[in-house]
């Protein structure tokens, strides 16, 4: 019976994924003011395309963008996308150069990010945000002679 009604859920467009970690239904949590897919046991989080951005602090320049454009897709990682069940996801490194190591599913372009991978990324970005403040009061400096 409760088969049943996943099974007419899913064919209604409600959106019921696994943990593709756990075993466990994935449930909305508002993070920002964007819902997004989370889980209660493992505390993972699923990020459709566009996402990630609108949930990490603000900074110039589009994270999601600098983290997937140099995707290699050789490094497979052990989870499945819990919407593409059958497509494993590429880990990818958050902007690059940082070693936060996120999951990102080449079908639908989603992103998991496992326990502790959101608040690494934000403080990733405080520290983008005031190295880049840092070299603008440098720069200013230099030319209006501050002493300091
Ligand atoms: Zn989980
Ligand atoms: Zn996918």
């Amino acid at each position: 019976m409760i088969n049943y009604l996943l099974t007419n859920y899913k064919l209604l467009g409600v959106d019921i994924m696994d943990c593709p970690r756990c075993d466990v239904e994935l449930v909305t949590k508002e993070i920002n003011g964007v819902n997004v897919d989370y889980c209660t046991k493992g505390s993972g989080v699923f990020l459709h395309q566009g996402e990630l951005k609108k949930i990490t602090h603000p900074t110039a320049g589009d994270v999601e963008f600098s983290s997937l454009e140099h995707l290699d897709l050789s490094r497979v990682s052990d989870v499945k996308c819990p919407i593409c069940t059958n497509s494993s996801m590429i880990e990818v490194n958050f902007v690059e150069y940082s070693d936060i190591v996120i999951k990102y599913c080449p079908e639908c372009s989603g992103i998991w990010l496992d326990k502790g991978a959101l608040e690494l990324i934000n403080k990733e970005i405080d520290n983008m945000n005031v190295s880049k403040e840092g070299w603008r009061h440098s720069i200013a400096c230099f030319f209006a002679k501050c002493p300091f």
